[in-house]
């Protein structure tokens, strides 16, 4: 047994946040397995959506280990139990959920079996600008894209506020700029060492439920470059409503 902290790690944040580099690199450590978004696990089933090694989850190796050992397909299924028998089996001491708002639909009544000791909460922010950009990008109506946006940065916020002792607030933005520093933070708050592997996730194989379908970046700088997209494609107008919405939360 490690001496890790927490034993389950559950993302929350918005969409386009940043989530699946922040899957991978942490998936990346020896000691940590990241399976993606386990919420959305039978949806990805049900769609055919596949298993970022690009199989079918049913037909990849991977999964074919893990289903099994998790009864339910969605968030309102997923117990502690059915995640320590998980990192039993990919031999992990920490398993990271990727599902963000599913996680906080996860632990927000006080009732929840998530909120126990060996579970922690990492809140990962990524400025707001650059949020409703890809939002838009994807054709969501702005006022749409304002009004979920803000209303789920205010629900991280709170959950994050009420606790404090097992939450962890990372930002994206300071993710691409200095992951090792970020990285060993992390590391310091889950309770295992850093490992210089993390930063090359390119390097391990990764499974990830209801992955992404946009092309991974390739390096640092293709993530930083991706990230400032925001600056061209919103007009002024919107960036000054973005703003103003956001003064007062994390940005
Ligand atoms: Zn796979």
């Amino acid at each position: 047994m490690s001496a890790a902290s927490f034993r389950n790690v559950l993302v929350m944040g918005a969409p386009y946040s940043g989530s699946t580099l922040l899957g991978r690199l942490l998936g990346s450590h020896s000691r940590i397995a990241c399976a993606g978004e386990l919420g959305l696990l039978g949806q990805a089933i049900a769609n055919l959506r596949p298993c970022s090694c690009g199989r079918l989850v049913t037909d990849c190796p991977f999964w074919q280990k893990v289903l099994p050992l998790l009864p339910g397909r969605t968030h309102r299924e997923h117990r502690p139990a059915d995640y320590e028998r998980v990192r039993a089996a990919l031999d992990a001491d920490v398993l990271i959920d990727l599902s963000k708002a599913l996680c906080w639909r996860m632990v927000r009544w006080p009732w929840s079996p998530w909120r126990n000791a060996s579970t922690g909460f990492l809140y990962l922010v990524r400025d707001s600008r650059a949020v409703i950009a890809s939002e838009l990008r994807r054709n969501r109506p702005l006022s749409d894209a304002l009004h979920k946006h803000f209303k789920w940065a205010a629900r991280f916020e709170r959950l994050a506020e009420s606790h404090p002792e097992r939450t962890l607030v990372l930002r994206y933005e300071d993710l691409c700029a200095t992951p090792e520093p970020e990285l060993r933070r992390i590391c310091r708050w889950i309770g295992v060492a850093y490992e210089p592997g993390m930063q090359r996730p390119q390097d391990h194989e990764h499974h990830f439920a209801h992955s992404s379908t946009s092309s991974y970046a390739r390096s640092w700088s293709d993530e930083v470059r991706l990230d400032q997209r925001w600056r061209d494609e919103l007009s002024p107008a919107v960036r000054m409503e973005i703003e103003r919405r956001a003064e007062g939360l994390r940005r």
